[in-house]
């Protein structure tokens, strides 16, 4: 049987350049980094990567706790000083440089933010019913019947703002974009927790 050659740390870097968010990338890499697979001929490297994933992805998905950053920049250097080989350190590396360059991304995530708005679990999608027109627009780019509301009609009134359906919407941002009139947004779950605060 022949052996899977692991991705080079280069490619799985260049791969990665077009995801936005800070923690996706790192997951992004993590994933091809561990599933490459993962030679296991150390201790330090699958523990410590592993580890990261798992907060990662606990931060993307709006479950990162306190304390989770501050983790993973103690796992990243050890990472990288035990390590016995390039691949090891120059993944923990990459790690360690996103963290310093993202400016406070990391710790938005925590805050149930995703500046960069890729990860779903972290903004949602509104209507601001000042500005909705009631065109209809958005009902037509929605493949996921997440918008509710009735096109406006010339000859009848009465119309309600349009609306989106949360639990349907599956954040493809479609409706954004076929928008005329700027009328929905993408909120953080961390100011919508504030307004229902
Ligand atoms: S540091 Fe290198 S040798 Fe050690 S487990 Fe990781 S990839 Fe394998
Ligand atoms: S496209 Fe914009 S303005 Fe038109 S109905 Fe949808 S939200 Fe309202
Ligand atoms: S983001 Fe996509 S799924 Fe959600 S309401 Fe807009 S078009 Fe529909």
């Amino acid at each position: 049987m022949t052996e899977t050659k692991p991705k080079d740390v280069k490619t799985i870097i260049k791969e990665a350049e077009d995801i936005k968010c800070a923690v996706q990338r790192s997951i992004y890499l993590m994933n091809e980094f561990l599933d490459g697979p993962m030679c296991g001929r150390c201790l330090p490297c699958p523990m410590a990567s592993y580890e990261m994933r798992v907060i990662l992805t606990r931060m993307s998905e709006g479950e990162g706790k306190p304390g989770d950053v501050e983790a993973i920049k103690r796992l990243a250097p050890d990472m990288q000083e035990l390590s016995m080989c390039k691949r090891g350190k120059d993944i923990a590396g990459f790690i360690l440089d996103l963290m310093e360059s993202s400016q406070g991304e990391f710790e938005s995530h925590i805050e149930k933010a995703c500046p960069a708005k890729e990860c779903k679990a972290l903004f949602t999608y509104k209507v601001i019913p000042e500005k909705c027109t009631i065109c209809g627009d958005c009902l037509d780019a929605c493949k996921d019947n997440a918008i509710i509301g009735e096109k406006r009609l010339s000859y009848k009134s009465g119309y309600l703002p349009f609306e989106i359906a949360d639990e349907r919407c599956t954040r493809c941002g479609e409706c954004i974009k076929v928008c005329k009139y700027g009328a929905i947004e993408e909120v953080d779950e961390k100011e919508l927790a504030e307004v229902t605060a």
